[in-house]
């Protein structure tokens, strides 16, 4: 019964999702191309904090016609529809994630194996309000990257 009932739910979301995205298509007069369609379904398929180039590299296994123009185009459409969060980071290339009913966390990490730790830490919230609050700021939206070295990665410069 639960898994039947997760499973529908996930679907909705699914579906929401390509509403929102097919709207956001008719509204600007962008093509609704089968490529983009495509693209879309991958990068929900995809639940993690993925790099244009591993995007592309997905997509390419299942459309090995689209272009990695095409992939990096049509992330910038879906952080635009909002369903993808762009994460700019100290170094190396730029990460996307699903922001779609995603509540929302901050990100621990690693510089060893480059894995990203999502928490959210009340406190942490809290206390940046207070500081906006603080400097006559009327707080919208902060991200926190904490760069460090992971237990495992840790354990293995150890051993
Ligand atoms: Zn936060
Ligand atoms: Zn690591
Ligand atoms: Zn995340």
């Amino acid at each position: 019964m639960i898994m039947i009932f997760n499973f529908k739910k996930e679907t909705d979301v699914k579906n929401k999702e390509k509403n929102l995205f097919q709207n956001y298509l008719s509204t600007h007069k962008f093509k609704h191309s089968k490529q983009r369609k495509g693209i879309l379904e991958i990068f929900l398929s995809i639940d993690r904090h993925l790099t244009a180039e591993e995007l592309y590299r997905a997509v390419k296994q299942k459309y090995p016609s689209v272009g990695f123009a095409t992939v990096y185009r049509t992330l910038k459409l879906l952080c635009a529809t909002g369903l993808c969060r762009e994460l700019k980071l100290e170094s190396g290339p730029a990460r996307y994630e699903h922001l779609y009913g995603h509540k929302h966390h901050d990100h621990l990490i690693c510089t060893g194996c480059g894995r990203f730790v999502e928490v959210i830490d009340p406190e942490i919230e809290r206390l940046q309000q207070k500081l906006s609050k603080t400097h006559g700021f009327l707080p919208q939206e902060h991200r926190m990257e904490l760069y460090g070295i992971c237990p495992e990665c840790r354990n293995k410069n150890n051993g």
